[in-house]
């Protein structure tokens, strides 16, 4: 799985050409008037078609940017003590998922609560997943969970180490209003980004944060606003789309019907912008691999909105909302790709039809830094149709 050498980029220029459907991750323009795309040394280069060291025919398959799973708890490795698995980053890469955001590294065993452990605990996170990415994914870890006793001189000494957002507020003692405004005020003034857990608690020992709650601290991020799992009442949700100010995720651990609320309530706002889907996996309901790619066709089929528009929001947005350079299509930005299409028995004329109707895509190649890192997913229902290098 670990292999340095397959995580460097691929050198030289690549043309995709006979681009059925171009996705851009990008709400702006969710879709690309282009059949073909250029990269060179793993980074997009443009929509026009050049000379090449390799041509990858589409096949008319959709191009899209690789989805971003912004609310995750990776450990160490390939491994979750979760739920016993191996493999489920992998896995994941297979359903689409090219990056990984860690919403705290709170599942490993026996995990330490004191300050120094605390940091500790991040840095070494941040620094393996730095040298580790199985089958090429980037898995953006160290994400330190504020406990009551941590002063602001843990949050200077965190940033210092170079941690760039913390854990959810909610899953060690810092929880509830007063005290998580006062974590997020040190973090605010020192440039860490802050996330929140919304709803009841996860597991026992951890807190149920409400509405009022939230909307006290203010994060950059309002941690699965639809509960993970458990949901707060519908009219709360609404009221965090009006008065929360940070990003609104919804996750696949959570309650389904909340994430239809707080996307009707996004929507209500003018903020879709701010709408973002993760999965909360490893988690009590398991970890899946399509999870990401059952939110988005959530989205896009009970939910009403443009599959192309669902995508953004496990891309595009997450990129913006959280200062990713992957997530969109666009010269300059990593060649982190998704060929997608319906899968074999979907009705509708392409991927984009197929979610309109609840299907979830057939992945057909996955492709990280430039280079091919799975070929037919192991995840999802067969493509129609697949590329040919
Ligand atoms: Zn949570």
């Amino acid at each position: 799985m670990a292999d340095v050498a397959k995580d460097t980029p691929e050198p030289g220029r690549t043309l995709i050409r006979n681009i059925g459907r171009l996705l851009t991750g990008d709400l702006d323009a969710p879709l690309a008037d282009s059949d073909c795309l250029m990269i060179e040394d793993g980074v997009i280069l443009g929509f026009e078609e050049g000379d090449a060291d390799r041509v990858i025919d589409a096949a008319g398959c959709a191009l899209a940017p690789g989805l971003i799973d912004g609310h995750c708890h990776p450990v160490f490795g390939d491994w979750t003590p979760r739920q016993n698995q191996v493999g489920w980053i992998e896995m994941n890469v297979n359903g689409a998922v090219t990056s990984f955001i860690s919403a705290g590294e709170v599942h490993l065993p026996g995990r330490p609560k004191d300050a120094e452990g605390v940091k500790a605990l991040a840095m070494v996170a941040q620094r393996c997943f730095s040298n580790f990415r199985s089958a090429g994914a980037k898995v953006i870890a160290g994400a330190p969970v504020p406990e009551l006793d941590f002063d602001r001189d843990f949050y200077v000494g965190i940033k210092e180490a170079g941690i760039r957002h913390i854990g959810e507020i909610g899953l060690g003692t810092v929880a509830k209003g007063p005290d998580a405004a006062r974590v997020t005020g040190w973090c605010r003034e020192l440039g860490i980004e802050t996330i929140m857990h919304t709803g009841g608690p996860s597991i026992a020992g951890s807190h149920h944060v409400t509405a009022a709650d939230v909307i006290e601290a203010q994060p950059d991020v309002v941690s699965h606003i639809n509960g993970g799992p458990t949901s707060i009442p519908h009219e709360e949700i609404r009221e965090l789309c009006r008065h929360a100010n940070g990003a609104l995720e919804a996750v696949h651990n959570g309650n389904e019907k909340s994430a239809l609320v707080a996307l009707e309530g996004a929507m209500a706002e003018g903020r879709l912008a701010d709408f973002l889907i993760g999965t909360d996996a490893p988690a009590g309901s398991g970890v899946q691999p399509n999870g990401m790619l059952r939110m988005a066709t959530l989205l896009a089929s009970f939910g009403g909105l443009p599959a192309e528009q669902a995508w953004c929001c496990g891309t595009g947005n997450v990129a913006k909302r959280r200062g990713l350079e992957q997530g969109i299509v666009a010269a300059g930005r990593p060649a982190d790709l998704v060929f997608m299409d319906r899968p074999m028995g979907s009705d509708g004329d392409d991927v984009l039809g197929g979610m309109a109707v609840g299907n979830i895509p057939g992945i057909a190649a996955v492709m990280i830094d430039g280079k091919m890192r799975t070929g037919r997913s192991r995840s999802t229902p067969p493509s129609a149709r697949v590329p040919v290098l």
